[in-house]
């Protein structure tokens, strides 16, 4: 759940067509969402999301390539039935992410209803709304909370920002078992290579590895938010003080790519 940056104010030209329009007029008269071409669901929007969120869901930071992939809506469109086709409740995530928030969402404060907001503003009302209902969920559009996520030497995720901890648990269930492998695969794969460079007594290469990590240690990686977590804790991850010592070093002379 990374920041991204998506411009609100570049809606998908699609988004403000006339059938979106009637179909938020009769979503508004039948005071459900009862569109069942779901016309948010459609290749434009699709790729526009997957490029704003660098090709990775917006939760769990997976690769899209041989994922179910849904085009998420912030808040639920069975409730929020006039935020449909809103630019700025439309998110990019995997369909295992996805499934379990399905109609959660939970706020501090109120949940609004609908209060005859003009199909012309729906592509913003997200911020409005925010403010006065406090939503649970982390927006990956709008909040920022890579230093809120801590992992543990297993790959699991946590974290002490309650709202964080909400979406890893209850939405979007971020310790599910292929997950946690897939990270714990990651980090195995390094310790392998930097093992394989101390037993050969191979400072430099150990060098180049660390260095290697960090040049993929990008938002576009594909779990980004646990690598950025090793780097910072790498005495976490290895116990070993010959390797602490030249992987902060490493780091150190690397500071500004992390
Ligand atoms: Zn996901």
């Amino acid at each position: 759940m990374i920041r991204v940056y998506k411009n609100f104010e570049k809606v998908p030209t699609i988004l403000n067509s006339d059938n979106r329009k009637e179909a938020f007029d009769k979503n508004i008269q039948s005071k459900d969402y009862i569109d069942k071409s779901n016309l948010y669901k459609v290749t434009s929007v699709q790729n526009e999301l997957a490029k704003i969120y660098h090709f990775k869901c917006g939760y769990c930071e997976k690769d899209i390539k041989d994922e179910d992939i849904h085009i998420e809506h912030y808040r639920p469109k069975s409730r929020y039935y006039w935020l449909a086709y809103s630019w700025d409740n439309l998110l990019f995530s995997c369909g295992q992410c996805n499934r379990p928030k399905g109609k959660k969402f939970l706020t501090k404060k109120c949940s609004n209803l609908y209060a005859k907001e003009p199909f012309d503003d729906i592509h913003t009302l997200g911020f409005k709304y925010d403010k006065e209902e406090s939503p649970m969920i982390i927006n990956p559009e709008k909040d920022d909370v890579l230093d809120d996520i801590v992992f543990d030497k297993n790959a699991k995720i946590s974290s002490h920002n309650e709202r964080v901890q909400y979406t890893i648990d209850k939405a979007c269930n971020l310790n599910r078992n292929g997950l946690v492998e897939n990270r714990i695969k990651l980090f195995n794969a390094l310790k392998r290579r930097v093992v394989k460079h101390i037993y050969n007594k191979d400072i430099i290469g150990l060098e180049s590895e660390i260095e290697n990590f960090i040049e993929e240690c990008t938002i576009k990686s594909e779990y980004y938010a646990f690598r950025y977590f090793i780097l910072k804790h790498v005495t976490l991850f290895f116990e070993n003080r010959t390797i602490q010592k030249v992987v902060l070093k490493v780091i150190d002379k690397n500071i500004q790519t992390i």
